[in-house]
């Protein structure tokens, strides 16, 4: 028995010395010593010895243990210190590394352009306004002077949701609302979205305009001129030719639609301006007095002038975009542009 105590010291020394990871070590500890291991399979013999020798064996037994027991914790504490350094170099942050970052979105170009319109507009000292899309007849029609039986409602392809509620068909409704809110002098800008049956190269059925009006004493045509030229030179550049074109809309009188010199060509002529050298950008026109009463606005009073654009048709000349659809099918390449 001596010689298989001092082999299983042996044998446990280089056990212990060979396992590198605290379950190994910790398993070798369970074989040498466990209630199963080998130190238990050996003392078992303990029943066949003398009285004389089972002292000896016993105490020589305990000291092999007390040795085995000692190198364990002493493996322990080395494995730790390998496995924390181990940990620690695997688990190290390099803070010098560039960080994941998030891909950025940008504005629509609708947006880009509604908010350099509405900015310019701000400068010139007029207010945001907002309104429903979904609006009764008598915003989008009635008060702006096409009743019920006006040939002009033919103009406009409308999406009706019942006899008096209608998908807006221009902002011109947030005139109407504006003024009801606000005595004159009032001046307004109301970008938003609106809603034609209409669907092709040029046309979508849902859109964006801009519409703008003020209100006030003394108020000519020849304002309307200046505010709108201010507004066309500071978006467009200062160069550009502008000119008014009598034309006719049921809320407005006398009316204009305003032409730039065509920012392709330069004015000589080219398919995007149909060889005339010129685009129109926009309506306008001085409020027709029809439209004050229905606001109870004193028309001997007060005059004012009103317009709009759509707001995709400039952003097709400003940034030479051909097609209006590329702007509703939000191809990221198409987006990142701008
Ligand atoms: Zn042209």
């Amino acid at each position: 028995m001596r010689e298989q105590l001092a082999e299983l010291l042996e044998q446990g020394r280089s056990a212990l010395m060979a396992a590198d990871t605290a379950d190994a070590l910790q398993q070798a500890r369970v074989a040498l010593l466990g209630k199963k291991g080998s130190m238990t399979g050996i003392m078992k013999g303990m029943g066949r010895m003398t009285a004389e020798e089972r002292p000896v064996i016993g105490a020589l037994a305990n000291k092999i243990k007390v040795e085995l027991e000692a190198l364990f914790e002493e493996r322990a504490a080395i494995v730790q210190q390998q496995e924390m350094q181990q940990r620690l170099a695997s688990e190290r942050i390099d803070v010098t590394l560039p960080g994941r970052t998030h891909a950025r979105g940008s504005k629509h170009p609708v947006t880009l352009v509604t908010e350099e319109i509405c900015d310019i507009f701000a400068s010139l000292g007029f207010g945001v306004e907002e309104g429903p899309e979904v609006e009764q007849d008598f915003y989008n029609f009635e008060a702006l002077n096409m009743p019920k039986d006006h040939p002009a409602r033919d103009m406009q392809d409308t999406f009706y949701i019942n006899d008096d509620v209608v998908l807006r068909t221009h902002t011109s409704p947030v005139q109407i609302r504006a003024m009801l809110k606000h005595a004159p002098p009032v001046r307004v800008i109301a970008p938003g979205t609106v809603y034609r049956r209409d669907s092709d190269i040029t046309h979508t059925p849902m859109f964006h305009q801009i519409e703008g009006f003020l209100v006030d004493r003394h108020i000519t045509f020849g304002d309307l001129k200046g505010v709108l030229t201010t507004f066309i030179t500071q978006f467009f550049g200062k160069n550009v030719g502008v000119r008014f074109r009598p034309s006719f809309f049921p809320f407005t009188e006398p009316s204009a639609e305003v032409d730039i010199q065509c920012v392709i060509c330069g004015g000589s002529g080219c398919r995007v301006c149909k060889k005339s050298g010129w685009l129109e950008i926009l309506g306008s026109g001085m409020i027709d007095p029809e439209v004050f009463k229905s606001v109870n606005y004193d028309s001997e009073k007060y005059s004012g002038f009103a317009f709009g654009m759509g707001i995709e048709r400039i952003a097709m000349l400003k940034y030479g975009v051909n097609d209006l659809r590329l702007f509703f099918e939000n191809d990221v390449r198409f987006l990142q542009q701008f």
